[in-house]
């Protein structure tokens, strides 16, 4: 395909992903027409803050959009904020949204990320709170000062919410069946030097214990919630962070092919010629592995954004993302950072602990297959080079 060949180009949903895909398109010399489609009514912005500095108040969401009115003009983009696509036409080339007229394209790019899992049973509650959005992230902020508040799941999302809160003054109940907080995605050896950073800040951790019922004061408002060892937590706010689903539903009864996500080749295709899929919601192929691969990563969406619009606009061979996945996250003034393809099964090697900061390896088969540091920024990164060729684990200084 060539610059003249993408044609007209539609983005449906107007988060990270589709916004560098925009970039990449425009540094690509594609001068337009592009339409892109957002379901919030914000201009896109950026979400790691949510959970961290807007979250805490330091910085507000005026500070975290990710492109101004001017970037869209200047680049023949219509952006179409408050507008929700409900399904495609393939044969038409067609996206049909909700409460206007259909919009048609010679190339589609499907970005549309995440939608958190809501707590089975729990109702739409005053006070039952979600994070995915600005508008969660802002209705948070506001019930700081309410009184205490649980957050169920110690993922990351959970973990940061604990973090931001507790920075706050705020008294942290945080809730998971796991053993550890982010033992789902680190393992629970990490999971466990986690969780010391939370203890120490106050954060009353209850790990292996589950959520049976969200209590209500039966005027609408969440009341606290019941745990599967039949304890009762008071609280006005209860934070759910549960993890998240593919952001699909729109494409039900559409030919494209949906697994864990929209179901990719390794350059972002579909199977659909003309429609590409980038960010959270994708599940790209990953020839190493033999398997398609979702992640849920801010970096990876910068990444694939490049693949994609390499692809779209012919304009060179599209580039592989790198194949050291990264992810970071913050706590307690601390940065966690991931690399590689992290199996919470895989053996971990502590090589540095000093009671909070840590570095750690994950071994695989005998090479080294990942890394995660907390406060070792520069020590972490070090370790890349080990990963991406998966050196033997006598590599390891
Ligand atoms: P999104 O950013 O979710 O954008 C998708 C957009 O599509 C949304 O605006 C949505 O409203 C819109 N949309 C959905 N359906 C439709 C539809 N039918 N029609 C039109 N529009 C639609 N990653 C890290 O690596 N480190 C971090 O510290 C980190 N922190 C995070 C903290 C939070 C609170 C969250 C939520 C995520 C965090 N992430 C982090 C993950 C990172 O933000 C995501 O990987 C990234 O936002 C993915 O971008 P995306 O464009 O694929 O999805």
């Amino acid at each position: 395909m060539t610059v003249e060949e993408a044609g007209e180009i539609v983005v449906v949903g107007a988060g990270l992903a589709g916004v560098r895909t925009v970039e990449q398109l425009c540094r690509g010399g594609h001068r337009g027409p592009i339409t892109m489609l957002g379901a919030e009514p914000h201009p896109p912005y950026d979400r790691p803050p949510l959970s961290k500095e807007i979250l805490r108040g330091d910085r507000q969401p005026a500070d975290v959009v990710l492109r101004d009115a001017a970037f869209f003009a200047d680049n023949h983009v219509d952006l179409r904020t408050g507008v929700r696509a409900t399904g495609l036409d393939v044969e038409k080339r067609l996206v049909l949204v909700e409460n206007g007229p259909a919009v048609h394209y010679d190339s589609l790019v499907i970005a549309t990320g995440l939608q958190p899992r809501q707590l089975p049973g729990a109702g739409d509650l005053a006070g039952l709170h979600v994070l995915r959005t600005l508008d969660h992230c802002l209705r948070i902020r506001e019930s700081v000062g309410a009184g205490p508040a649980v957050v169920v799941g110690a993922g990351f999302i959970g973990c940061e919410v604990a973090a931001s809160l507790r920075g706050k003054g705020v008294e942290v109940t945080v809730v998971d069946p796991l053993p550890a907080p982010l033992a789902g995605a680190l393992g629970e050896t990490i999971g466990r030097l986690v969780a010391r950073l939370h203890t120490e800040a106050g954060v009353d951790l209850r790990c292996g214990v589950g959520v049976d019922a969200i209590l209500d004061d039966g005027a609408g408002r969440v009341r606290g919630v019941r745990l599967s060892d039949g304890a009762e937590l008071a609280a006005p706010v209860v934070v759910s962070g549960i993890g998240s689903r593919p952001e699909v539903e729109w494409l039900a009864g559409t030919p494209v092919e949906v697994g864990n996500g929209v179901l990719c080749d390794a350059y972002g295709r579909t199977s659909i010629p003309g429609v590409w899929a980038v960010g959270d919601v994708a599940a790209w192929y990953r020839p190493a592995l033999d398997k398609h691969v979702r992640v849920e990563h801010w970096t990876s969406a910068g990444e694939q954004a490049l693949v994609v619009a390499n692809d779209m606009l012919g304009t060179g061979r599209p580039d592989q993302p790198p194949v050291v996945p990264y992810f970071w996250s913050d706590q307690f003034g601390l940065k966690i950072q991931a690399l590689g393809d992290i199996d919470p099964a895989d053996e971990v090697r502590i090589l540095d602990d000093d009671g909070r900061r840590f570095l750690a390896a994950y071994v695989h088969d005998g090479h080294v297959a990942g890394a995660v540091g907390c406060g070792r920024a520069g020590r972490v990164m070090k370790l890349r080079p080990l990963i991406a060729a998966r050196a033997p684990v006598s590599e390891l200084a």
